[in-house]
């Protein structure tokens, strides 16, 4: 019997730790089980983790080099695409040139596409599928915490005694914590779960109040809530002192806005008896955390909407101690891991901005030609800068914008427009590879080797179990062999990925002086066997593990230059596009519960494709009479980008005037479907994260 190789789930961001079983290599027979050694999971696995064993199949895999269809090898392959990146960054410079990534990379192959394009190449337009999924909790935590700081652990959900949903499916979305908060609920059931989100989701299932709030609504709520914290006393005038700058403005916001709690009640959409009973269980209970997701982040006002969130948490002290604290969790599972190397537009390197020092600090330590001294394009700017020609050189990687960007025919027209795509993926026929002038076979999960920090900053292993079929290779192999061909030889000419591991663990830690009970350089020194032997473990790590408080900002210190968080006044409400028809019902976009991202994984797995075989539109009972439609029906979803083709699925529980489909579906798998096709590319403009929530639509029988 074969060895079991402990490696990472490829889902979402809460991160599973997966045991393998290869029984047989060549056949690519595997056995799944979870990692009961694992923190995240503790040997739980949720279905699409289950399934993985029919998803390493190699059908459907890209296998070898293409340029045009015109199979090559990869010498031949990387020169072309060294030449042509070459050739404009020449003819145009660095800012015709875009990379486009994706939380499915893992850590070093972020590493080195950023170091290569914002150090070597002197662009900062590379941008990650993040940006559709996290972009305003990061946002949100730098201006409140001075970082891209996640303050909670997962075990804290375990240990509050109220837990505070938002905009969050946990019970799809990161099925996982969602089976631990149910069996912590189980256990104590005195513990309270509110589930704030327009839906009736199957996480309402455990929930002992449901807010079926407005759509936007979100920070008049959570205004509220403040507003009703400073009422009810709750405020730790000692923590707000000693750790945390402008609470007086954030509060003076909050009475502004969501003084009268009638008026906030009606003008969320929820009942005045509903939503006393929040604030009081909210005020009264200290062991409060506040989990939120997508339907906090993609907004036009997510940032504020994040800052609504923490600034309850900061006015009350209720941060950085065991079973409290605000929680962003994140969707893929190289959550944190791209956020730490700079896998954003915004962000420079390990956790750093463009300020000066830092540019400099980068620009020493990668010994730089190049280094960018601002931030480039974000995801939506940089498909519009491909469409308008300004960036005649795009690479995407591990993702499929064609289909998951908001206006996503525009954004296919665009990429079909660009002069020269190059995209590196594991599966031939997507939406996008389609367009790519160059397709480079890379290695899928099952061949891949690296880092991934979860949701709740724990870095797990992806280690390899079975061989890379064809010619594929990890993609930080492939970003540095055109690095090489670009005269950057000697800072790309890594042997293996641990090598790029302790880089980025040795630049975290180059002359960062601020905070010294942190050893940001432990990891920068271990050695091959050691990382191939990485336990997983939360980062950063502790200076010395006997001190090791349990919490970060235990201590009430921040990452800001005098160490005190940041309350912000919030002052914004509502959604980018307001319905100029009355009779335009509000699309709200998600996952489905055994699907990921755009299929080109779970499809594989028909189990996987049982629970919901093909796309749908839930609708209300009422919305649905009103149009003449029946269950099953088919119906055309139209708004001002284009229409989609999806089956009626009538929901009692589905809040009139708002409907729900599923991200997932493309050409490939129906017709018609690609439901972001339909969302315009309205952006928060301070994290720069599209809205995906709340578009205004037209339904009618097909
Ligand atoms: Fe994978 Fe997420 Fe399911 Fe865990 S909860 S098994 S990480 S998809």
């Amino acid at each position: 019997m074969s060895a079991v190789v402990s490696t990472a789930c490829p889902y979402c961001g809460v991160g599973c730790g997966v045991n393998v079983r290869v029984q047989d290599a060549d056949e690519r027979v595997i056995q799944i089980s979870g990692d009961s050694g694992h923190p995240a999971n503790r040997g739980r696995l949720c279905g699409k983790g289950l399934a993985l064993a029919d998803t390493v199949t190699l059908e459907g895999r890209l296998l070898r080099p293409l340029i045009g269809e015109r199979e090559t090898d990869w010498s031949t392959a990387l020169d072309e695409v060294a030449s042509r990146l070459q050739q404009v960054l020449d003819e145009h410079g660095p800012e015709a040139i875009g990379f486009y990534l994706s939380g499915q990379m893992l850590t070093e192959d972020y590493y080195v596409a950023n170091k290569l394009c914002k150090g070597f190449i002197g662009t900062a337009n590379v941008d990650t599928n993040s940006r559709l999924c996290m972009a305003s909790s990061v946002a949100g935590h730098k201006k409140a915490f001075g970082s891209d700081t996640v303050p909670v652990r997962y075990e804290d959900l375990e240990s509050a005694d109220l837990v505070v949903l938002v905009g969050s499916n946990l019970a799809w979305c990161h099925p996982v914590l969602y089976q631990r908060l149910r069996e912590a609920k189980a256990q104590r059931p005195d513990m309270r779960i509110v589930v704030i989100d327009p839906r009736v989701t199957d996480t309402v299932d455990i929930a002992d109040l449901h807010l079926a709030i407005a759509p936007g609504s979100d920070t008049l709520l959570f205004n509220g809530a403040l507003h009703q914290l400073r009422l009810h006393a709750q405020a730790d005038y000692v923590f707000l002192e000693q750790h945390v700058d402008g609470f007086s403005e954030a509060l003076n916001a909050a009475e502004r806005m969501a003084a009268d709690p009638v008026a906030v009640a009606q003008a969320c959409g929820v009942s005045v008896d509903a939503l006393a009973r929040f604030y009081q269980w909210f005020c009264y209970t200290e062991k409060t955390v506040t989990v939120y997701s997508q339907g906090v982040n993609q907004s036009t006002i997510g940032t504020e909407k994040v800052l609504s969130i923490i600034n309850c948490h900061l006015f009350t002290g209720r941060i950085g101690k065991p079973g409290m604290g605000p929680f962003s969790v994140t969707g893929q599972p190289n959550a944190m891991g791209g956020r730490e190397v700079g896998g954003l537009a915004n962000q420079l390197a390990a956790h750093m901005d463009f300020d000066a020092d830092s540019v400099d600090r980068v620009a020493r330590f990668w010994k730089a030609p190049n280094i960018v001294s601002k931030p480039g394009l974000k995801a939506v700017d940089l498909f519009q800068a491909v469409a308008d020609g300004r960036i005649k050189f795009l690479w995407i990687i591990a993702t499929n914008p064609a289909v998951s960007m908001p206006e996503a025919a525009r954004v296919a027209e665009a990429i079909a427009s660009c002069p020269t795509v190059v995209v590196s993926d594991c599966i031939k026929d997507t939406d996008t590879v389609r367009l790519a002038k160059i397709k480079l076979p890379a290695t899928a999960w099952a061949e891949k080797s690296g880092t991934v920090t979860n949701s709740e900053r724990c870095i797990s292993r992806q280690r390899a179990f079975l061989p890379a079929p064809g010619e594929a290779k990890p993609d930080w192999w492939i970003i540095c062999e055109v690095a090489k061909r670009l005269g950057f030889a000697e800072a790309f000419s890594y042997q293996h990925e641990a090598e790029i591991f302790r880089e980025h663990a040795r630049l975290s830690a180059f002359e960062n002086f601020g905070r010294r009970d942190f050893d940001l350089g432990a990891l920068a020194v271990i050695s091959e066997l050691e990382y191939q032997q990485l336990p997983p473990q939360r980062w950063p790590l502790r200076a010395t593990k006997a001190k090791q408080p349990k919490e970060l900002f235990e201590d009430g210190r921040f990452f800001t230059a005098n160490g005190k968080a940041r309350m912000h006044p919030v002052v914004n409400v509502g959604c980018a596009v307001s319905a100029s028809d009355a009779q335009m019902l509000r699309l709200n976009t998600g996952r489905s519960r055994d699907q990921w991202h755009t299929m080109t994984r779970t499809a594989l797995a028909s189990r996987l494709n049982q629970y919901r075989p093909e796309p749908t539109l839930t609708l209300s009972a009422f919305d649905a009479a009103s149009r003449g439609i029946a269950h099953g029906d088919l119906v055309q979803v139209r708004s001002v980008n284009g229409a989609a083709i999806l089956r009626a699925e009538i929901a009692e529980a589905q809040r009139p005037g708002q409907v729900f489909a599923p991200i997932h579906w493309s050409d490939t798998y129906s017709v018609n479907a690609v439901i972001s096709a339909l969302v315009t590319a309205n952006t928060d403009p301070i994290s720069g994260q599209p809205e995906l929530k709340a578009m205004p639509v037209d339904v009618q029988k097909w």
